[in-house]
């Protein structure tokens, strides 16, 4: 018949596998294709690939193959067990589908372009017919298959650990990064030393964890202690954004504090003003830099704060770390002798993290992937209106975000 001829080749069906039969279901707009193996074919052992005797036949199975013509298509086949002399009855491999898959290869790759390209895998789902489950069935897939196939004698030099809020609350979840790829290694549920240092051993081959050079990360100890342990040759750094954040908290806390004196003295001069001491006069409308500039004039504990915490981007700009030495011993005693309390704690914190912070004049790593990583991740889970379960939350951010060999099939 013509049309077995036709899904033959369409489908590139080889022996010892041909169509036996095709059948139109117009209540279902599907097709079903019937395949069958040639009587006389000879099998091999999907183990060890010597060629094994038929045994018998599995039960039907289906395969959810690339729509014909709006017709979802199916390819139904009753797979053959087989009997090797070393490694006894085990179901045979088909060419059109990897183990345990109700998908052929080449929907599976389809429908792994449709996630890439979607974003969304409800939008998937609703695209390819597919049920939640199932699209979360094909990205674990694709995930497990890509992370075996990393390639364990790279070298990652440069590596990135920092925090990420997963669901409500203080709940953090740990990522760890390539900035040289710009990529997600692995993630972990909570941001303890001990589950940082499993992420760290189970990620990284022992090779992989002596040829790191540098980490960039938050001065948070667990993180500190968990590399310091494991990664005893690597400099660890903090940058900027590290900084910045802790600064920025302390021209916060300062201008609350102030306000709340001024405003019991009939005083409204720093209301609404938070933005501005927050943004940086770099985005400021025409408007705001006259107001700003009106604040900075007069005798505000904010505005000294203030201007610690723009002095202090100074200190990233240092030629030499003997430089950058000189800059922050000058920069933490006109800090200190402020005497304003959320300064000089966040001036003591940086003392304590001065190595840290030296370390960033040698290697000049920022933390800015791990940053641009983070927003990624931010929009994975809006995308997905967050997720119930850290697994699920995992296996999407290493497929979108891992950079991992994700098709059945590495080259076709
Ligand atoms: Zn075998």
């Amino acid at each position: 018949m013509k049309d077995i001829e036709l899904y033959r080749q369409l489908l590139g069906i080889k022996s010892p596998w041909t169509v036996d039969h095709v059948s139109l279901n117009m209540e279902e707009v599907a097709v079903y294709v019937y395949l069958v193996e040639a009587p006389d074919s000879t099998w091999c052992c999907p183990t060890c690939g010597k060629s094994a005797s038929l045994y018998d036949h599995r039960e039907e199975r289906i395969w959810r193959h690339l729509d014909s013509c709006q017709f979802h298509t199916y390819l139904v086949a009753a797979v053959p067990r087989v009997n090797c002399t070393t490694h006894g009855v085990q179901t045979a491999d088909v060419p059109w589908s990897v183990p345990h898959s109700r998908f052929t290869l080449l929907f599976e790759r389809f429908a792994i372009d449709v996630l890439l390209a979607t974003q969304v895998q409800a939008k998937t789902a609703g695209l390819l017919g597919l049920t939640s489950s199932q699209v979360h069935d094909l990205m674990e897939r694709a995930v497990l298959r890509g992370l075996k196939r990393r390639d364990e004698d790279e070298v990652i030099d440069h590596l990135t650990l920092d925090e990420k809020s997963f669901q409500h609350g203080h709940q953090y979840m740990t990522v760890l990064g390539d900035a040289n790829r710009d990529r997600v290694l692995d993630v972990c549920e909570t941001r303890t030393k001990d589950a940082t240092s499993a992420l760290l051993t189970e990620t990284l081959t022992v090779a992989q964890r002596n040829g790191v050079r540098s980490i960039t990360m938050d001065m948070w100890e667990a993180f500190m202690n968990a590399a310091q342990t494991i990664m005893t040759q690597a400099d660890i750094i903090h940058d900027r954004f590290h900084t910045a954040q802790y600064l920025n908290a302390a021209v916060d806390k300062t201008r609350r504090t102030e306000h709340k004196t001024l405003l019991q003295q009939d005083c409204s001069t720093l209301k609404n003003s938070k933005y501005l001491w927050l943004k940086g006069p770099d985005n400021f409308t025409d408007t705001q830099r006259e107001r700003f500039a009106d604040l900075r004039d007069q005798d505000l504990a904010t505005a000294k704060v203030w201007s610690f915490k723009e002095t202090f981007r100074s200190f990233f700009a240092c030629k030499t770390v003997d430089d950058g030495h000189l800059f922050f011993t000058q920069w933490y005693e006109d800090a200190v002798s402020l005497g304003n309390t959320h300064l000089t704690k966040v001036a003591d914190m940086l003392k304590r993290h001065l190595p840290g912070l030296l370390a960033y004049l040698r290697h000049h790593r920022t933390n800015a992937m791990a940053e641009s990583l983070n927003s990624r991740i931010q929009h994975i889970k809006a995308c997905a209106h967050g997720f119930r379960r850290f697994s699920s939350y995992r296996i999407a951010i290493l497929f979108f975000l891992g950079k991992l060999a994700l098709y059945p099939q590495e080259s076709s």
